[in-house]
């Protein structure tokens, strides 16, 4: 069974097609990778599977289940954005456990899967700090570690690294990959860098103004790209 599924996605903005029938299909456990130019559409596709975005029409299947009615909530996807959004008066421990106070775990559990997500990402001796005594690095792990906690079944990124210089954007490409092998997750990954796509994705959807160009694998794309864009775009590093 897929893990999502969507069926045929369309959404304006004032009058203007920002998705234009997109289908698409993730397998359990696949890395995805959305590319595309900037405005391309492919936030908004990320925010129509977490229910951030309501579609004008077609349908989001969530593990077989229709959830284009659902709330984000209920969805078992957890998202990370590109801004980390912590609370800056609460401790990264807080800050990790927010959403699951929200779901009234009890402290034992709470405890248990901030413990266990701390050690995944390298930050248990981190736990006391407030946010603006971290690294932009440790800032991005903080921001991860808060969709870990809450075990979806889905992880949805947003161009997590592009705040990071380009040493630590490399070093987090390796971790976030490790870290997809560890937790045998389906995780769906925006950027616009291409270098990204092609490193870390079992297959790449490019998108272009709204619609799906190609899905493959980054060596299908790379030998085969359907058309001129997909040439250009998986061909030529920025
Ligand atoms: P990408 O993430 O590929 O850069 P987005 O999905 O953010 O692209 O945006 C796609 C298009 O939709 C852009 O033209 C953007 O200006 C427009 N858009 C996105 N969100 C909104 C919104 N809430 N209201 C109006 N227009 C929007
Ligand atoms: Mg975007």
């Amino acid at each position: 069974m897929s893990a999502v599924q969507l069926q045929q996605i369309r959404k304006t903005f004032a009058g203007a097609d920002v998705l234009k029938g997109v289908d698409i299909e993730v397998d359990e456990h696949e890395f995805l990778v959305f590319v595309g130019p900037s405005g391309c559409g492919k936030s908004t596709l990320l925010r129509t599977i977490a229910g951030l975005e309501r579609v004008d029409s077609g349908r989001v299947l969530i593990g077989g289940e229709d959830v284009t009615e659902v709330e984000p909530s209920e969805r078992g996807v957890a998202m990370v954005f590109q801004s980390y959004a912590l609370y800056p008066h609460m401790s990264v421990y807080e800050n990790i456990a927010f959403g699951l106070r929200m779901l009234k775990l009890p402290q034992s559990e709470i405890d248990r899967r901030v413990n266990g997500a701390a050690q995944i990402l390298q930050i248990g001796q981190l736990l006391e700090r407030r946010p603006r005594a971290l690294s932009g690095g440790q800032r991005q792990r903080v921001a991860i570690g808060r969709a870990i906690v809450r075990e979806p079944k889905v992880f949805l990124f947003d161009e997590p690294l592009s705040n990071l210089d380009a040493a630590l954007r490399v070093q987090m490409r390796l971790e976030l990959i490790k870290l997809h092998k560890q937790l045998n997750a389906t995780m769906i990954y925006v950027t616009h860098d291409q270098t990204e796509a092609m490193t870390m994705a079992d297959r790449i959807v490019v998108l272009n103004h709204g619609s799906v160009e190609q899905i493959g694998s980054p060596l299908e794309l790379y030998r085969r790209p359907r058309n001129r864009f997909v040439a250009g775009f998986i061909g030529s590093p920025k």
